[in-house]
């Protein structure tokens, strides 16, 4: 079951990508396996998928402990100062840096490790406010003052889009904020990339990377439905 959900969540990438001219290289897929247990996340590593995503501390590490080292981690989930120190220095990347507070905490956790951490700032584009994320009109702001901490990486911007019964209607947003990646980088700020744009998740990342994802976030898809009663 997994591996031919894999299988379709590729061959939809794929097509996605001829769609939009881009090359399959430009996206990379991360398996969302937050809730799942070990013994399917190695089913879909021995299919040949490195790139994990979870949103619970506890949860990764655990999984971190039992799992092969080359695993890419991404923390995608809503992130408290108090756990920053048990992740830092173990993640691809923190897709989900929404204040300078949370970001001042990785610096000082990354300074004392001595290592350098790739993040992202999560934006809240529809302006939802059920979601974590700033608004689009505090972004550069934001992203000029972490920039200023030399132990960070600014790669570039992550947005979790409304839940829609169609993908077309995340279209404009998924537009808005590719824009908003491409007058961040225009502005040439030290420090910040603004390569990488994490968007897309199982309801509507072919749309996604039709409109510029590098990173889609897909976990129902691969994993099935997740049950938070167990
Ligand atoms: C759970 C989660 C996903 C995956 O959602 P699916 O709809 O199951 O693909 C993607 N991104 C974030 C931030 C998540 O929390």
């Amino acid at each position: 079951m997994l591996k031919e959900n894999l299988a379709q969540v590729e061959a939809n990438i794929q097509k996605a990508c001829e769609k939009s001219g881009r090359t399959r290289q430009e996206v990379t897929l991360i398996a969302v396996s937050k809730t799942k247990p070990v013994e399917m996340l190695q089913t879909i590593y021995d299919c040949g998928v490195r790139d994990f995503g979870e949103n619970k501390v506890q949860e990764m590490c655990d999984k971190m402990d039992v799992l092969p080292k080359d695993i890419k981690w991404h923390m995608i989930g809503h992130l408290q100062t108090n756990k920053v120190k048990y992740i830092v220095g173990k993640t691809e990347l923190i897709h989900s840096v929404d204040s300078v507070h949370l970001a001042a905490e990785i610096q000082k956790q990354a300074v004392k490790k001595n290592v350098t951490v790739p993040i992202l700032i999560e934006v809240n584009i529809a302006e939802e406010e059920s979601k974590f994320g700033i608004h689009k009109e505090d972004t550069i702001a934001m992203v000029r003052e972490i920039a200023t901490m030399d132990h960070l990486q600014i790669k570039g911007l992550m947005t979790i889009a409304p839940f829609v019964e169609n993908a077309e209607d995340n279209r404009l947003y998924f537009r808005e904020i590719k824009q908003l990646s491409v007058d961040i980088k225009n502005q040439n700020i030290d420090n910040v990339s603004m390569d990488v744009l994490s968007m897309g998740m199982t309801g509507d990342y072919m749309v996604a990377i039709e409109e510029g994802a590098t990173l889609v976030r897909v976990g129902t898809g691969i994993f099935g439905e997740r049950n938070y009663n167990i």
